[in-house]
């Protein structure tokens, strides 16, 4: 692989011109023979065997001397072009992390083929086990250890870094293994008291929510002791025939009713935590089924508590749930169940039998418990909540299928702001294939299946074209094109947005050189997920691909979402950017938080109205006001301001009236694949600017 890359890297600085003439049959080189010269065939074999992959016998146009030349040509023409591959291949997996990439060779001969083959092999594996990595760090952050890491693929074993990663993943594995089987141990012996003096020891290596586990099983663990200590010194004095003595209750140490209210409720807000919520289901469960009857259970998520971390902090995160949990307890029942699972998510399980109106009923006594903002220090902050349900036993009979089935009609409920929803079997189909997607989209990138599409930005005032936006798709083998709203946050969450984030630039900027060399001078904008913004790997992936294919700094558009500024690292990361040369947009402005006047402090340049203001603008007035002002305001902070969105006329004129400078919308064209935009380029009004304009 090295020697290809290596060779193939001479191949590709300058010597192409050469490869042509000398390829073209008749070049400089060609000459006609009627008999096959063998003498010549030795030579350039002698050539080949040295590596150089750019001589060619002459061929004469009839007979076997021809026939032969042909095929001595055309193998050496492949190797080259397998050379080129293993290059072009090479350079991307010996970049790191890039594992994207295929050899390719358009042709059937079985050697080349066997060697591209096993190349893929490798990179196969690299994918394999880093996916495979992945897998097990996910199943242990969700408590299951009961995976480790396959230290070899097709009977290779994994070598170097991927060797060192995959084995220490095991060996924390293992840790947190044997932690959890001497905490069992241990409570076990705690819970029948036998001998209650052991102490669990915390790996040093290991932390979170296995220390704390540790340690209040270590606490639990002291507390027995001390007090079989007591009781064995009053029955010894007992014994002794001494009676006046008692046991000493000591205040300041928590008894174990006290340790196991806490083991079972939740420290922030006082609310019963998972595992007494899950006793008390399975209880009602065990109930609602001897008698027959219907229960419900509702889960409840905060929406957007992470940005509201973000903004404000954690302390007052904090404090907004235990309003929350306050609100809840003081709009239900007393016998009902009201529970923090975890983090942002609370869950309800009302007293007695339930049927879904009891359900739909406590969800609008919850929805509207939450209505009135929190003021919280000095801060008013709305909680808005989604909530699902599931009732038994339409939607299932095992406590576990019910949390689940709650929690996806949870899901449902955020991602249709509908407030509350009723687990619907179908809707389970869909977040199946959805779940299906995950796993696909570890892979899509390997099988090529990303494409993107292309949609202009236009100057309005001069019908002129300025540039493209590129907006990915998912070539889907089974469920087709995807849009970018089905997988973009999926890759987000999984943490595959980073493999995707540089596909898309690479692709984008290969594209614009493509374009560039037709003669096309364009801007390209890429999407960056506010996760590209947590670190400086962004800067470095930009450097690196704007130069592999050769764009200026000014031609690259990053487009920001308000959401994405808000992590700490994103002013300096966009500042580099910046120093770059790069030209930094906010993108869907209008729906975050940010005022203009806030993005003053960063080095932005353009500002990108959002559609939702802009797609009626002709109608609604509000809109047309909003848009007015944003315009304006950008202008007087020296900011490009763009509209997306257009479709129709009517927006596009008062845009124009409004002196807005870039607009882009289905009026102008919709988003395309890359040929097609050419043919629409060819027919349309606005005019592209050529490269020889500048
Ligand atoms: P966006 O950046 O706001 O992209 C504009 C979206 O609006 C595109 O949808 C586009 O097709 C659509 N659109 C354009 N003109 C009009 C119009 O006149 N009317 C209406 N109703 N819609 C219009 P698309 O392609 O589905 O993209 C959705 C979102 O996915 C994008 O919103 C962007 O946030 C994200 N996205 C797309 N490509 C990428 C990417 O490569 N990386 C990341 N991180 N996100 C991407
Ligand atoms: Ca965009
Ligand atoms: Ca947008």
């Amino acid at each position: 692989l090295e020697k290809g890359i290596r060779r193939g890297q001479s191949v590709f600085t300058g010597e192409d011109s050469v490869t042509e003439e000398r390829l073209s049959r008749g070049g400089p080189q060609a000459q006609v023979s009627d008999s096959l010269d063998l003498n010549a065939v030795l030579r350039v074999l002698h050539e080949v065997r040295n590596g150089d992959f750019t001589v060619r016998l002459p061929v004469s146009s009839t007979g076997l001397s021809g026939q032969v030349a042909d095929s001595v040509n055309e193998i050496i023409a492949a190797i080259q072009a397998f050379e080129r591959e293993l290059a072009r291949v090479g350079r991307a997996v010996g970049k790191g992390g890039s594992l994207n990439q295929r050899v390719n060779l358009g042709l059937d001969r079985k050697t080349w083929v066997g060697c591209a083959d096993s190349v893929n092999g490798l990179i196969d594996d690299l994918v394999r086990s880093t996916t495979e990595m992945a897998r097990v760090i996910d199943a242990v952050a969700e408590g299951d250890l009961s995976h480790t890491i396959v230290l070899e693929t097709h009977g290779r074993p994994l070598e170097g870094r991927l060797l060192a990663n995959a084995t220490t993943v095991n060996t924390l594995v293992n840790q947190l293994c044997s932690l959890l089987s001497e905490i069992i141990r241990l409570a076990d012996q705690v819970g029948s008291s036998a001998k209650p003096s052991e102490q669990v020891t915390v790996h040093a290596s290991t932390g979170g929510v296995w220390k704390d586990l540790a340690d209040s099983v270590n606490h639990m663990a002291g507390n027995l002791t001390r007090q079989v200590g007591d009781i064995a010194e009053l029955a010894t004095a007992a014994a002794n025939g001494e009676l006046s003595k008692q046991i000493t209750i000591d205040q300041r140490n928590p008894t174990t009713e006290a340790l196991l209210y806490q083991t079972l409720h939740d420290p922030l807000t006082g609310l019963p935590n998972r595992t007494l919520f899950n006793d008390r289901l399975n209880q009602a469960l065990l109930y609602a089924s001897r008698d027959s009857q219907p229960l419900t259970l509702l889960m409840i998520d905060v929406d957007e508590l992470k940005d509201i971390n973000d903004r404000f902090g954690h302390d007052l995160g904090d404090a907004l749930l235990a309003a929350i949990a306050e609100r809840l307890t003081g709009v239900l029942r007393v016998p009902d169940t009201v529970a923090r699972m975890n983090g942002d998510e609370f869950a309800i399980l009302p007293a007695g039998p339930t049927d879904l109106d009891g359900a739909a009923a406590v969800a609008w006594k919850v929805l509207h418990a939450l209505e009135a903002a929190f003021v919280i220090d000095g801060h008013i902050i709305e909680a808005r909540v989604s909530i699902g349900i599931a009732l038994f036993p339409l939607h299932g009979a095992d406590p576990r299928d019910l949390l689940r089935r709650a929690d996806l009609a949870m899901r449902e409920a955020k991602r249709s702001r509908s407030g509350f929803a009723v687990f619907a079997a179908i809707r389970e189909k869909a977040t199946a294939g959805r779940l299906a997607l995950m796993g696909d989209l570890r892979h899509c990138i390997a099988r090529d299946e990303l494409v993107l599409h292309y949609q202009p930005k236009v100057d309005l005032a001069r019908q002129e074209i300025l540039g493209v936006e590129a907006l990915v798709r998912w070539q889907h083998p089974i469920d087709g094109l995807l849009g970018p709203d089905l997988f973009v946050p999926l890759a987000e969450r999984s943490g595959l947005i980073a493999g995707l984030t540089r596909w898309v630039l690479n692709e984008a900027l290969q594209q614009l050189q493509m374009w560039r060399e037709a003669g096309l001078d364009m801007t390209m904008a890429v999407n960056l997920s506010s996760r590209s913004l947590e670190s400086f790997d962004i800067v470095d992936i930009v450097a690196e691909l704007s130069e592999t294919w050769g764009i200026p700094p000014d031609r690259l558009h990053l487009e920001i979402t308000e959401s994405g500024l808000i992590n700490a690292a994103a002013p300096a990361v966009l500042q580099r950017l910046h120093e770059m040369g790069e030209r930094l947009c906010i993108d869907d402005f209008g729906t975050g938080y940010s005022s203009l006047a806030n993005l003053q402090r960063l080095p932005v340049d353009e500002v990108k109205i959002d559609k939702s203001f802009v797609i009626d603008l002709g109608s609604a007035e509000d809109n047309a006001t909003i848009v007015r002002s944003t315009i304006d305001l950008g202008h007087n902070l020296g900011l490009t301001v763009c509209a997306e969105g257009v479709e129709d006329d009517v927006s596009k004129r008062m845009l124009i009236d409004y002196g807005c400078d870039v607009g882009q919308g289905f009026l102008i064209s919709r988003a395309r694949p890359a040929g097609d935009f050419l043919t629409w380029l060819a027919q349309s009004s606005w005019e592209p600017r050529q490269m020889s304009s500048i």
